[in-house]
């Protein structure tokens, strides 16, 4: 169950929806202390909306991003392939100036790493992350944590995050299924009132078959990452390799009463998992209990979710030598706008994105 203690279950029945959404959002801030760089645009100042706000199509997803490349010196922006549809697949790689300049030597000392690593000097060579967001078009909440984090890594002037991308290639594939996305938001937006409604029985919160979880084909792209038969995942999968992360981190989202799900996951695990993985999911995991422990967002973790399939977002990675991993806001298809969850909490889009946005700031 996803508990956010504000307050009493017995208080928070008796106060406003729209008390409950204020308070939440005060506590949800984005680091409001950190400074930006005025001359690169937030999402809001992009989309004309504050995210959570409204839901963002795929494609304006993409001309943020783009948007992202064009004004900073940080960012490129890279196409690896579309979708049935005819969707742009589209990535970005975001790192210091200093390392954009190098990052053709980058990479490749990093796949040598990967392939022969008795041969590199891992003393000056930057960590790969790479993030994965709605590879369940259904779980929507994650693309728009995307923006905000490329803005939070392009536009920060504090010096945690400089020190940051001296230190790290980011790598954000922010809509691994546009198809399913926009199925998605295209029947949310034509459902959703004006007045916004949080009972879990309204319209907009019980999606039409067959839902945007999966592709054109309504293939679950989250079983696909090791046989490659479709072109979403021939494209990334194409780019993955060469680039082999050390960090890799696949965000979903679940039911919209559940606690947030962190590393580690339940076994048993896949034998071919590297030797560190159970350190490395461990030290991940409890950092982002330590974020939930100061916003007091609730939290689950080891009694769910394999690492055996090979064919998932978080043990595919793991196979290859990084440690993949799992995320999985409480949301999904029916989170909308705002829901009340059973202990008469109403959880907010806002929430949703701003708290995986945590798990990459932790
Ligand atoms: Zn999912």
């Amino acid at each position: 169950m996803k508990r956010f203690f504000l307050l009493s279950i017995s208080l928070l029945c008796s106060i406003s929806v729209t008390a409950q959404t204020q308070d939440a959002i005060d506590r949800f801030q984005f680091d409001p202390e950190i400074t930006y760089d005025t001359s690169i645009p937030s999402p809001k100042d992009y989309l004309g909306y504050e995210l959570g706000d409204e839901y963002t199509f795929h494609h304006e997803v993409m001309g943020y991003f783009e948007e992202l490349a064009n004004v900073s010196g940080k960012v490129t922006f890279h196409n690896y392939g579309e979708t049935y549809e005819r969707r742009k697949l589209n990535y970005v790689v975001i790192t210091s100036e200093e390392n954009q300049r190098n990052i053709d030597t980058i990479r490749e000392t990093n796949y040598e790493l990967a392939n022969n690593p008795g041969n590199v000097n891992v003393t000056d060579q930057p960590v790969i992350v790479w993030l994965s967001y709605s590879v369940h078009g259904n779980e929507p909440s994650t693309s728009e944590s995307a923006m905000q984090t490329a803005y939070r890594l392009a536009a920060s002037l504090d010096s945690e995050t400089a020190n940051w991308l001296e230190n790290a290639v980011v790598i954000i594939d922010p809509v691994l299924n546009p198809d399913g996305r926009d199925r998605y938001i295209y029947w949310y937006k034509s459902s959703q009132a004006n007045v916004l409604n949080v009972d879990p029985n309204d319209l907009e919160h019980d999606e039409i078959w067959p839902g945007g979880r999966t592709n054109h084909y309504w293939f679950d792209l989250n079983r696909d990452w090791v046989w490659l038969i479709h072109p979403e995942s021939r494209g990334r999968i194409s780019v993955y390799q060469q680039w082999m992360p050390q960090v890799h981190l696949d965000f979903h989202e679940q039911g919209f009463n559940n606690n947030y799900f962190t590393m580690p996951g339940t076994t048993p695990r896949n034998h071919e998992l590297p030797e560190d993985y159970e350190y490395w999911a461990d030290v991940f995991g409890r950092g982002a209990i330590a974020e939930f422990d100061k916003a007091q967002v609730n939290f689950e973790t080891r009694e769910r979710f394999d690492f055996f399939y090979p064919g998932y977002g978080s043990s595919y990675p793991s196979i290859m030598g990084s440690i993949g991993m799992l995320a999985e806001q409480g949301g999904h298809s029916r989170g909308g706008r705002a829901v009340e969850t059973d202990d008469g909490y109403v959880l907010t889009l806002r929430q949703r994105y701003l708290i995986t946005t945590k798990m990459v700031f932790q």
